[in-house]
């Protein structure tokens, strides 16, 4: 087999569709040399080797790549004139990993790879800079010595070995600034870092550039399986098989002095979404320095530079003398970069994210990939493209993805509230959106309250997950494209960076903004949209979901065949929901109806009472509330079909469990205090979710049902009266059984006739089930037969299919993600091969009896994207899942039938 594919003067043995094999990096590197970008030349050892790796150890996968890569590095060597280790002209090279897809900060970059007291004099002599050599030569000891030899420090407490190393030396030097190192310096930065290598690893830091390299090529495997690679790929449901792959191609330097440069740009706005090339650069800076928030970077393109300039409060003087843009300061190579960045995003007909070198007045591209957005950022993005005639319907719709869309839905500030709101800081907008939390100043405490707001100088992939947890990322440093912006884009987290007034002392957990403390738990108030940062809370609203949004929400329904329906059971939700774009109500839970007022109080009546006429009488006292709330919700839905689902849970949910409350109860209906706490136990149940509720209930208490089914009839015929146009459809609950539902049914069917005899007049309406007990899919013929349609209740269908009960599944459903066991939880992520097979058998079968049999789904996963994927696969008529979740079934419906 082949495991190394090489790109380099404008050839590549690999491309754009091999990103599977040799990761997004390396089939991107190999892209750009096939259309003519410049890219230094180097090679991608493929994901297979990871494999290898992980399955046979380092020695195999060794054995298996050494002849190709020696080729490869030869192959670099020619182009670029060098020689691995040489004095005179030494081959360096950067190691980065490179997955299928991108994940931040999985590892870090080795860079200057090569480098040892030989190669060292060959960069000086070569660069004519000796000064520049050695400092190339203590960084690469120190990336090495963290990535490879693992001598990050595993605490956020500790400092890292080489830092101290380097403070140390500055206070005997009596000098503050690592620029202000002498090469002198450099070159005992080195010995003393290599010192502190054998301490820490008791082994000497490698010279030879080949045992250097292959140590970074196993590092890179290492960190596919580290802690913060293994989160991502949680958070992103992606497995392990995949596998990285490992780039090493040839150094390039932005470092090199005044003419050259190092950057990260954007084709278009990754907040926004607007059409604006954009981006950040460093003069005399090598790589991660643009990222990593140490300088503050400056903007690529003048208007860039002037709007950032006005965000940060830089008067135009200071930002020409400055932090001129490279379009002022280096106008060929912007102009060059300007044509790379068109070419590439009409290439690739997406939004790209760049990272380039310039290395004396040369410019290279370094990586090229889709960028990552806000969910906002995503819909814009789609729409212009389609608008500016770039990628078709179905391409613009198979770049929205369905849960980001979430982030839309999302409240705003409230702009009263912001007119009121006292601003402490600005920063950079880094991530839009609007957040109210507490201060927390790690990471890993970012669950310490229920609403935090990550206030960091700057963050680090180590900060992901508590990242996740924040509702929002303050940094005091850090630019438009720091770590923090980046990761919280991809997120669609509100993320303010660089507010530089910020200043935050993590020993004490103290923020500083002007002089008045900020304590760890205080609240604060972040406007990614703006980068304002606010005393306090502030009031939110909801967003304006309009304009490109609608367009894309158009373009779904032109393209799904399902359609989408919402769970709701108040008149308010039905609305929200039906603004959202649902068509008709796919469940309404009955038992909140019971719940408020005099309505419990009633229903406690009917529950305590031994007989069928003092539960008839209760029952009366209920009616007119339930018509009253089926009449706002029908009416809310007009025009749809809105699905009333019977009374399903246990009737222990209902009564009181205080004694005080017992007590009042007692006295109300004139029974003892033991009489009601006798009937209270007596509806205890050892395990409620397989007892007594359901169309059991209505089965035991016929009528419940009765009453249910007048109430519903009632409020229909008094809408039609009022000339509004009510489609009720009245489903069983919990049905296992024909029998079941036929019981049930008949109840149903006989009072409808009943009301449509005293109030003279008819509507349609459909007697349907629930289908959310095995037995009822295994026999979904025979109930289709007496059935007008199934709704899989996908909730309870995977409680007993799995035999996992919804209650305590929370206390192992962990334990079996972490070990593999489960790749999701079957509760959120339809289980498709299981729970799945009863669905399909379900349609399959009662469809057999009755041809056009409506099916649709109303458990959660009636909103999750790949379950409605497979609704689709199987045939359903509609999913329905709740009101916030409408527009990302819409989307995901769409793409499912594209
Ligand atoms: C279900 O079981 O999937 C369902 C929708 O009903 P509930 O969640 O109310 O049990
Ligand atoms: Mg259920």
């Amino acid at each position: 087999a082949k495991y190394v594919y090489t790109f380099g003067n404008g050839k590549a043995e690999g491309n754009v569709s091999m990103k599977n094999l040799i990761g997004g990096k390396g089939a991107n590197l190999a892209e750009m040399n096939l259309i003519g970008v410049p890219v230094p030349p180097g090679f991608t050892i493929t994901t297979e080797v990871c494999t290898i790796y992980t399955q046979q150890g380092h020695d195999a996968a060794v054995s298996a790549i050494k002849k190709e890569v020696e080729e490869a590095v030869a192959l670099i060597e020619d182009l670029t004139n060098t020689k691995f280790g040489d004095k005179d002209n030494p081959c360096l090279v950067s190691v980065r990993s490179g997955a299928r897809v991108s994940m931040p900060g999985m590892m870090d970059t080795v860079l200057n790879l090569g480098l040892n007291d030989l190669a060292v004099q060959g960069i000086a002599k070569k660069s004519g800079n000796e000064r520049f050599a050695w400092d190339s030569y203590r960084r690469f000891v120190q990336m090495y010595g963290d990535v490879v030899l693992g001598m990050k420090p595993e605490s956020k407490e500790d400092i890292d070995p080489f830092e101290a190393i380097m403070e140390d030396l500055k206070e005997e030097k009596g000098i503050e600034l690592d620029t202000q190192f002498t090469t002198e310096d450099l070159k005992l930065l080195v010995i003393r870092f290599k010192e502190a290598v054998l301490k820490v690893t008791g082994r000497s830091f490698p010279d030879d550039p080949w045992e250097q390299l292959w140590g970074a090529v196993s590092a890179v495997f290492d960190s596919w399986m580290n802690e913060r690679a293994i989160y991502y790929r949680k958070l992103n449901n992606f497995p392990a098989e995949w596998g990285t792959a490992v780039n090493v191609q040839a150094m390039v330097y932005g470092n090199m002095g005044e003419t050259s440069a190092t950057g990260v740009a954007f084709t278009r706005d990754a907040a926004t979404g607007e059409d604006i090339f954009n981006g950040e650069y460093l003069i005399n800076a090598q790589g991660e320095d643009v990222v990593a928030g140490t300088r503050t970077p400056q903007q690529i393109t003048l208007e860039g530079s002037k709007r950032w300039a006005e965000l940060a409060e830089v008067s135009e003087e200071v930002r020409k003398a400055e932090f001129p843009s490279l379009e002022e300061t280096m106008p060929r190579l912007y102009q060059e970069l300007m044509e790379i960045q068109e070419k590439l995003e009409n290439h690739y007909k997406d939004m790209q994210d760049l990272e380039f070198t310039i290395q004396d007045g040369k410019l290279w591209l370094l990586q090229t990939r889709s960028g990552k957005r806000t969910g906002a950022a995503m819909v814009k993005i789609a729409v212009d493209m389609l608008e500016q005639g770039m990628i078709d319907e179905k391409t613009a719709l198979m770049r929205i993805e369905p849960n980001k869309l979430d982030e839309l839905l999302h409240p705003v500030f409230d702009t009263t509230a912001l007119e009121s709101a006292k601003i402490l800081a600005k920063g950079l907008p880094a991530s839009p959106g609007a957040a109210t939390g507490q201060i927390v100043f790690f990471a890993d405490e970012a669950s310490k309250y229920e609403n935090s707001i990550l206030v960091r100088i700057e963050t680090s992939p180590e900060d992901l997950e508590g990242m996740n947890i924040a509702r929002g990322i303050l940094t005091a440093r850090g630019g438009m494209t720091s770590h923090a912006a980046v990761v919280a884009r991809g997120m669609g987290k509100c993320c303010v960076s660089g507010a530089g007034a910020v200043k935050i002392n993590y020993k004490t957990r103290v923020m500083t903004i002007d002089g008045k403390d900020y304590q760890e738990g205080d609240w604060i108030s972040l406007n990614g949209t703006t980068g304002q940062v606010f005393d306090g809370k502030v009031k939110t609203m909801n967003p304006d979901l309009g304009g490109d949004f609608g367009k894309v929400m158009n373009l779904s329904d032109k393209f799904a065949r399902m359609t989408v329906r919402t769970n709701a059971d108040t008149p308010n939700d039905a609305k929200v929901a039906r603004d959202f774009g649902a068509q008709g109500i796919g469940l309404c839970r009955t038992e909140h109806m019971f719940f408020e007022g005099a309505r419990i109080k009633a229903m406690r009546e009917m529950i305590l009472s031994s007989t069928v006429e003092g539960r008839e009488k209760a029952l009366a006292k209920l009616l007119p509330y339930q018509r009253e709330d089926f009449e706002g919700i029908f009416e809310a839905m007009e025009g749809y079909g809105v699905t009333v689902r019977l009374l399903d849970p246990p009737l222990h949910e209902f009564v009181p469990h205080q004694q005080a409350t017992q007590k009042e109860l007692a006295e109300e209906m004139g029974i003892s205090l033991d009489a009601v706490k006798s009937k209270i136990s007596d509806l205890e149940e050892f395990n409620p979710m397989l007892g007594h509720r359901g169309c059991r209930l209505g089965i035991t208490y016929p009528e419940i049902t009765a009453m249910q089914a007048r109430a519903i009839i009632e409020a229909a015929l008094n809408l039609k009266a009022k000339g509004v146009d009510a489609r009720p459809e009245i489903m069983v609950p919990l049905v296992g059984t024909v029998a079941e539902f036929k019981n049930q049914a008949d109840i149903i069917r006989s009072t409808a006739e009943k009301v449509f005899e005293e109030k003279g007049d008819r509507i349609d309406y459909l007697v349907g089930t629930m289908i959310e007990i095995p037995r009822a899919a295994l026999t979904a013929d025979h109930i289709a037969a007496e059935a007008d349609f199934f709704s899989f209740g996908t909730n309870d269908l995977t409680q007993m299919t799995l035999g996992y009960s919804r209650d305590d599944a929370g206390k192992f459903l962990p334990d079996y993600l972490e070990k593999g066991i489960l790749k999701q939880d079957p509760f959120q992520v339809l289980d498709q091969n299981g729970v799945g097979i009863l669905v399909q058998m379900g349609v399959e079968k009662g469809r057999s009896v009755k041809e056009k049999l409506k099916v649709g789904i109303c458990g959660e996963h009636g909103g999750e994207p790949s379950s409605v994927e497979f609704c689709d696969g199987v045939n359903l008529d509609y999913v329905s899942c709740s009101p916030y979740r409408v527009p990302i079934a819409r989307v995901a419906a769409a793409l499912a039938n594209i």
